[in-house]
Formats: structure tokens, C-alpha cells, sequence
């Protein structure tokens, strides 16, 4: 088949991945989709995965896209005659620690919600659906009957077939080798093929989905794809006489899964201590290829399997198999557009979950790559929120040997990722550290979450249940509360915008007035066109040209991009500036007091004002103190250069003696926020969520003609909200709620948290979610599900705490 010299759009890659993205396109309408595959199609990782396909994930978002893969592929045959091996078997999980009982019936709670049929299901259940399987030990058991598995390689075959139906191109042996840019646009590409002939194919958009090539891939284009290959391991057995058709089975706890095909089981493993690969570069002549097998590194996952399924022990080993298969930083896939790139699209880095991802992301990317916005709420996997760090070859092998075996392990709250830490730290690092801190990660960076007493080891003991640090999260919460706190925020990303045009950019940009007095700080959003939330920042004016957006550490390159890609031909430059200033957070009832100790500056509040920063004296050094509150109590945000915050920090921990100032992590920072029902972006507030639903149409200024999402703001005003945003207390003091739990009215199923934590001054677990308008006002008839139990709550429109916003403005 010729290579056409032009295109809409160029896939780079024929794995299921890339083989998805055409075939959504296609189905959209879009002509001229190509896809370049350098060997055969299915030839890199996706001819030898397991193919399970599975849809109990860890986030509402995952679950959500594995759901529609499963729905895809039950009529991919149908549709396109290609057998695709599917076969809708069901799958059952196996809990053995009473830990994993938790998560699983989280997990199913969830799944529900989704609506996912679910099952609990008892050990005799078990070994009426999987008789070979020893039951004696376990504590839990889920069933999914629509969960199942099929032939990877012919599902891809099918997709590929479904698209060139539609139009599209799939070329073999065609290898991308250069990609060329005009500043930020790809232009084309250049390619070569197998009989060694050589072209150009200009496009308008270019999708990497080249799976473990995707970070070289990406270097072409200039963008950044942090993943790292890891080996995965499997074994076939020989042919088990009578064996019959049996669901597929994992057990988590013994990082196992097992599938059950043409007689003979697969073993499968995700063992805790994984083997990255390919750190000299993937072998040119890789195609259908297997690595070197290692009896050693999975002989122990052998042995569990024996003591499981001591049939086992009898079936010969047909197969080792050892393939590559590519792991993120965060255990989850980068999907969407580049970062620094105005068309090229990524979908790669799928974690050993790509087949059961693919039909759900490529749907995802098609979408938006037809509509220039996301289809729903894809903040877990946009590649936006990878930081140019983590492009880094050592860092990415060094976490790859953690992640595989993340799949299975237990997904506990707060669990933190324990390889290549250390990247990114503050100013104050070693001296929270000394301070008793124990910290977590967010995009590299170091964060105190919370602080150990003194003899208190400072280390978390993850747990579903109370962890070892409630009660330090409980005193540091009261201290805010009633006294007054120190926490660091250094890690918010900073960015500055200035320019003759800034104004006017931020004006388009955000849905409140930024036309404001500088040393004024707004809150507001950055809405997409239907009305959705992109981002949730503060901007303080600084001077008539400048302005600063302060936004969660992990988010910060996405919302500068977000504010490039809408700014046309503004003349303005964003600078990012977290590094270059620490931030101290001084918040609790006596922070006025705290701060006159250690400023000469008056700390009225005619002389500051809420919502007001200004230049103090503090020390011996020079900052900026922004009056705001993201716990709902009086107190400063104190920006001081990086240079000057550790004097800073020693100044006020000095002066806070006399009035019991104590150190606060971030976690007790969320729980303060939720007790106020402040929203936190990416869990309350996502693209997908209107901001009028979101009861945050306080902070949109539609009296401002002009700003991206005021149509649609002005339209939901007028029909009203469709959802609204409640905050839940627990009725019951003991059960703790995380987020992504169900809420049931009168007994139905009506929305899921969007998070959750637990109000030590409100005395139980709160959370925010979002239930039906209609529903919103009744006080009654609300519960929420916790691990499969129904738990009364009082729901509530208004702030459970401080509803009318006293403390902080006092
Ligand atoms: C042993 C094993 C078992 C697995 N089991 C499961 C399972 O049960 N369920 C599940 O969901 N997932 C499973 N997986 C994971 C799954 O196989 C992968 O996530 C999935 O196949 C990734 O698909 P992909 O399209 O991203 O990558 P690939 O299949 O690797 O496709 C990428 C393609 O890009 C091509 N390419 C690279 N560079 C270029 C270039 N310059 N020009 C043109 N083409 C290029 C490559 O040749 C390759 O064909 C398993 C993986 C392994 C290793």
C-alpha cells in the first residue's frame, strides 16, 4: 500500500493502543487517519499479554473506561468478523488479609456505583465457580460475571479492521524516523519502510502510541513521555485433563492472576521487586520478540501458586514467557495532548493494563482530539501531569522496579511511592524534618503531611483502618482550628504572568474579574467552553503588567499550558516560579497575633483585609503576606524568596512558642478543607464538572463579556444546576471515608464522593459529592456505602463549618 503524502492525523504505532485511536476516529468520521506501524501490527508487547480484561480499577475514572472497553469489545466480532477470543467468563479476586477484604469491598462499592455488576461472593461460591482453588485462608471474595478475556493480537486485529472499514490506513513495516516542527506544531512526518524506500507525510496532528518506544518517539517531537520497560512474566502449563471453562482468577496478596484457556492455565505474576529492561535502548530488530526467561526471579510465585492451586504441581510448564511492557511513574497511563505540543497526542505507558484500557482510551483521545476538549474527567492519566523531571532515564528505571508490583499490592490511603524520592524539596525541608515530618510526594516534591510526637516513629503504617498518624492529624487540626498552625506550602506551583496583554489574557482565561486593584488576590477558575472547571487557582495582581497564579503542586505545567494554548497572540510571558519562593502558611484564630511578633507591620484587618497581599517586614528579610485561608480560619500565606524562607520559618517558630504554634502536615490541611467544604481541583472539581454545579458561580463574573465557558455558565444559570455539591457527615464516628464512596438517597444510588476525610471538629468522617439538583435540599434518607455497609449521614448544602465564612474574614 502506497504511504499517502498527506494526512489528518499519523499513529504512530500498531499496538492495541494505536490500532483503538484509528478506529475511534474513523467512527467519528474523521478521513485521512494513518496509521504507521515500523514491523507488523500487534509485533511490540500487545501479541503476548495475558488478555485479561478486567474493569475493577482503583479510580471512578479508570473504572469508567475499562467499562466502556468491556462494552467494545463484546461486539467487536459483530461488527467485524474478526474472531476476537473474547470470552465473558467472569473474574473472581481473592482477598487474604483482612486488609485486602477492605479494599476489595471499597473497590466493589465503587464498581457498583458505575454500575459494574458486582458480586461478594462466599468461599463455597468460589470453589463452585473455581474448584481447583484452595479457599481455606481467605477473607474475601469478589465476583464480576462480565469481566472476562480475549486474544489481544485479535482484538487488535479487529480494531484495525473496524477502522479501514471506516477509511483509515494501517501501514506495516513502516517506521517513523523523524518528525518535523514549526515552533510548536508538527508538520509531518518522515518514514521508511521495509523495502527501504523513504518519504514524508505532512499531517495535522501526529498520535505517539508506540508503547516502550514512546519516550524516543517523543524526543523527535520535542515532548516529554516519561515511562521505563519492565520484564513481565507468565507461564502456560501443559494441557490439564477436565479442566473446563473457569472464570479468571487474581489473587492480589499472592501478586498472581490466573486464565484459564484451551485447557491449560496461565500464571501470571506481579512480583513486588520488578526487572526493568531496555536501559541501552530497544534492539532495532525487536518484532514478536521474547526476553531471556528467569526460573529464579518466578519461582517463588510458582511455589504460591502450588500452595494455592496444587494442580499445579502436576501440570508440566508448557510456556515461560518474558516480555517488555512499559510503567509509568504513577502506575497510570499518559493519555492527551503533549505538554509544550499543539498536535501531538500521546496514549502510552499502559502498565500491563493496555488491553483493557484500550478500547476506554482510545475512545477518550478520539474525542478529544475531535473536539479540542477532554470527553470527561481524565486528570489520572493526562499526560499534562507529568513534570519535565521525570523524563529522567535514572529516575524512571529506578521507579519502574516499584510500579509493576504496585499493580497488586495493596492500594492503601495515603500510600506513598518509596523509590527515587528526595527529587524536588523546599526550603524548610530539614527543618520540618528535625520538626518530626513525615513526609509524601506529590510531582517530586517532598511534603511534610504529617508530624510524629517526639518517641513517635516518624513513618507511616498504612491501613484502611485509623492509621498510626490519626491522632497527630486530629491535634494538628485543633491546633488551626483553636490555636494556630505552621504548614508549608511551598510546593503550590507559582506561575507568573506578565506582559502589556496580561491583563486581558487572564480576563479570557479565568471566570472572575480580573480587572482588580493590585495587591488583590481573586479566586477563580479557568473554565473550558462547556462551563467545566480546568483548573482552580488564587491570582494576586502584582503590578499593573503582572500576575501570579498560585495552583496544587501537581497541576501546575497543565495550567500553564492552559493559559498558552488560549492566549492567541497575546504579548505576555509565563514564568514558572515555584522555585524561586517558599511559602509558609501562618493559620489558626491566633495567627494575627503570631504575626505582629514577628513584623512591625499593622496586622488589623482594615490595614489587611481579606483577600489582600502586601509586602511585609518580617525578621530581618522582606515577604509578601496574601490574606487567604484554604481551612477556613484567620491566617497568611507568607511568600518570601527562597533565599529568605528558612529565616523565616526559624523567626515565627521562635516568636510561636509564646503562643503554641504547632507544625502542621497536608493532610491535616485537607481535612481542615473539607470540614469547610472548600473544593479541591481534580477530585471535587474536575473538566467534567460544572462550575455553576459546583456551587462556585460566586467566582464567575459574567457581567465580563468574553471569557472562555461564559456561554455556557450563562445558559446553566438560567436552567439551573443539574448536580449539586453536598458535604456529608457521618452519622456513626468510626468508619473513615477516602473518596469515590457511594451515595445512596432513600436507598438508591445517587452519586459517590469526590473526597474525604475525616472532621476532627465536626466529630466523624466528612466528604463532598454530588447528588441529583432535585434531590439536594431534602435533609433525609441519605447514607453512604463504606467497603459494602450502608452508614446514615447528614447531608447539607451549606459548610457544616462556618457557613458564613466568619473566621477567616475576622
Ligand atoms: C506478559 C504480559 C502480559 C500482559 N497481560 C495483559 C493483560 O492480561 N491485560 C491487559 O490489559 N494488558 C496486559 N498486558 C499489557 C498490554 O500488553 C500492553 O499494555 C499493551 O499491549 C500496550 O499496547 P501498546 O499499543 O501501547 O504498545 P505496543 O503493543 O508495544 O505497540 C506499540 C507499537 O509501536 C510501534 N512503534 C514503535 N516505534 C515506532 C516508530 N518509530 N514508527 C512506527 N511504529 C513504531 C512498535 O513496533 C509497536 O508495535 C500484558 C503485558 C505483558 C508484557
Amino acid at each position: 500500500m502506497s504511504v499517502p503524502e498527506q494526512a489528518r492525523v499519523v499513529i504512530i504505532g500498531g499496538g492495541i493502543v494505536g490500532c483503538s485511536i484509528a478506529y475511534h476516529l474513523a467512527k467519528i468520521g474523521w478521513s485521512d487517519v494513518v496509521l504507521m506501524e515500523r514491523k507488523r501490527l500487534t509485533s511490540g508487547t500487545t501479541w503476548h499479554a495475558a488478555g485479561l480484561i478486567g474493569q475493577l480499577r482503583a479510580s471512578a475514572n479508570m473504572t469508567r473506561l475499562a467499562k466502556y472497553t468491556q462494552e467494545l469489545y463484546v461486539n467487536l466480532e459483530a461488527e467485524t468478523g474478526v474472531q476476537t477470543g473474547c470470552r465473558w467468563v467472569g473474574s473472581i479476586t481473592l482477598a487474604l488479609t483482612e486488609a485486602r477484604k477492605e479494599e476489595l469491598l471499597r473497590q466493589a462499592s465503587m464498581a457498583r456505583a458505575f454500575g459494574v455488576e458486582v458480586h461478594e461472593i462466599s468461599p463455597k461460591e468460589v470453589t463452585e465457580k473455581y474448584p481447583h482453588v484452595k479457599v481455606d485462608d481467605i477473607t474475601q471474595a469478589v465476583f464480576l460475571p462480565s469481566d472476562g478475556q480475549g486474544d489481544p493480537a485479535n482484538i487488535t486485529q479487529a480494531l484495525a479492521k473496524g477502522a479501514r472499514l471506516r477509511g483509515a490506513k494501517t501501514l506495516e513495516g513502516t517506521k517513523v524516523t523523524k518528525i518535523h516542527k514549526d515552533r510548536t506544531r508538527v508538520t509531518g512526518v518522515d518514514w521508511e519502510n521495509e523495502a527501504g524506500e523513504r518519504g514524508h507525510t505532512a499531517c495535522e496532528h501526529v498520535v505517539i502510541a508506540s508503547g516502550m518506544w514512546s519516550r524516543e518517539v517523543g524526543k523527535m517531537a520535542g515532548v516529554n513521555i516519561p515511562l521505563h520497560a519492565c520484564e513481565h512474566f507468565y507461564i502456560v502449563t501443559e494441557s490439564i485433563d477436565n479442566l473446563g471453562q473457569l472464570p479468571v482468577l487474581r489473587v492480589p496478596d499472592e501478586c498472581t492472576y490466573y486464565k484459564e484457556d484451551a485447557g491449560k492455565i496461565l500464571l501470571g505474576a506481579f512480583e513486588p521487586v520488578a526487572k526493568p529492561w531496555g536501559m541501552n535502548g530497544i534492539p532495532e530488530s525487536f518484532e514478536f520478540d521474547q526476553l531471556q526467561e528467569d526460573f529464579d526471579h518466578f519461582e517463588p510465585i510458582l511455589e504460591s501458586a502450588i500452595e494455592r492451586m496444587p494442580m499445579m504441581a502436576e501440570a508440566g510448564v508448557h510456556t515461560f514467557f518474558n516480555g517488555p511492557e512499559s510503567f509509568t511513574p504513577d502506575d497510570a497511563y499518559h493519555l492527551g495532548l503533549a505538554p509544550g505540543s499543539d498536535n501531538v497526542w500521546v496514549a502510552a505507558g499502559f502498565n500491563s493494563i493496555g488491553i483493557q484500557s484500550a478500547g476506554g482510551a482510545g475512545m477518550a483521545l478520539a474525542e478529544w482530539m475531535n473536539t479540542g476538549e477532554k470527553p470527561s474527567d481524565l486528570g489520572d492519566v493526562d499526560i499534562g501531569r507529568m513534570q519535565p523531571f521525570q523524563g529522567n532515564a535514572r529516575y524512571l528505571h529506578d521507579r519502574s522496579i516499584e510500579t509493576l508490583g504496585l499493580l497488586y499490592a495493596d492500594h492503601y490511603p495515603f500510600r506513598q511511592k518509596a523509590t527515587a524520592r528526595g527529587i524536588r524539596r523546599t526550603p524548610l525541608h530539614e527543618h520540618l524534618l528535625k520538626a518530626g515530618g513525615v513526609m509524601g510526594e506529590v510531582a517530586g516534591w517532598e511534603r511534610a503531611n504529617w508530624f510524629a510526637n517526639e518517641g513517635q516513629t516518624p513513618e507511616y503504617e498504612y491501613s484502611w483502618s485509623r492509621p498510626n498518624w490519626f491522632e497527630n492529624n486530629a491535634a494538628e487540626h485543633r491546633a488551626v482550628r483553636e490555636n494556630v498552625g505552621l504548614y508549608d506550602m511551598t510546593s503550590f506551583g507559582k506561575i507568573r504572568v506578565e506582559g502589556r496583554d496580561a491583563e486581558a489574557v487572564m480576563n479570557k482565561i479565568c471566570g472572575n474579574d480580573m480587572s482588580v486593584p493590585i495587591g488583590r488576590i481573586v479566586y477563580t477558575q479557568f473554565l473550558n467552553s462547556c462551563g467545566g472547571i480546568e483548573a482552580d487557582v488564587t491570582v494576586t495582581r502584582l503590578s499593573e503588567t503582572a500576575y501570579l497564579v498560585v495552583t496544587p503542586a501537581a497541576t501546575r505545567l497543565a495550567d500553564e499550558m492552559w493559559i498558552r494554548r488560549h492566549a492567541d497572540d497575546a504579548n505576555f510571558v509565563i514564568t514558572d516560579v515555584t522555585a524561586g519562593e517558599g511559602v509558609i502558611a501562618v493559620m489558626g484564630p491566633k495567627a494575627r497575633d503570631l504575626m505582629r511578633l514577628v513584623s512591625p507591620d499593622d496586622w488589623s484587618n482594615e490595614a489587611h483585609p481579606f483577600g489582600l497581599a502586601r509586602t511585609i517586614e518580617i525578621g530581618y528579610g522582606l515577604a509578601r503576606a496574601h490574606r487567604v485561608s484554604y481551612v477556613g480560619e484567620l491566617g497568611w500565606e507568607v511568600y518570601v524568596s527562597s533565599d529568605m524562607t528558612a529565616h523565616v520559618y526559624e523567626t515565627l517558630v521562635e516568636a510561636g512558642a509564646d503562643v503554641g504554634l504547632k507544625h502542621v502536615g497536608l493532610h491535616a490541611m485537607d481535612s481542615l478543607r473539607i470540614e469547610k467544604a472548600f473544593r479541591h481541583f481534580g477530585h471535587d472539581i474536575t473538566c467534567e464538572d460544572h462550575v455553576v454545579d459546583a456551587g462556585l458561580s460566586f467566582a464567575v463574573k459574567t457581567a465580563k463579556p468574553d471569557f472562555i465557558g461564559r456561554d455556557a455558565v450563562l445558559q446553566r444559570k438560567e436552567t439551573g444546576p443539574k448536580l449539586r455539591m453536598l458535604q456529608f457527615l457521618l452519622a456513626d464516628a468510626e468508619p473513615l471515608l477516602f473518596h469515590h464512596e457511594p451515595i445512596l438517597k432513600d436507598g438508591a444510588f445517587v452519586g459517590y464522593l469526590s473526597s474525604g476525610s475525616y472532621g476532627h471538629t465536626l466529630g466523624g468522617a466528612i466528604g463532598l459529592g454530588y447528588v441529583p439538583a432535585e434531590l439536594a435540599k431534602d435533609t433525609d434518607g441519605w447514607e453512604i456505602e463504606v467497603a459494602g455497609a450502608r452508614v446514615a449521614a447528614e447531608a447539607s448544602l451549606r459548610p457544616m463549618y462556618d457557613a458564613k465564612s466568619e473566621r477567616m474574614r475576622s
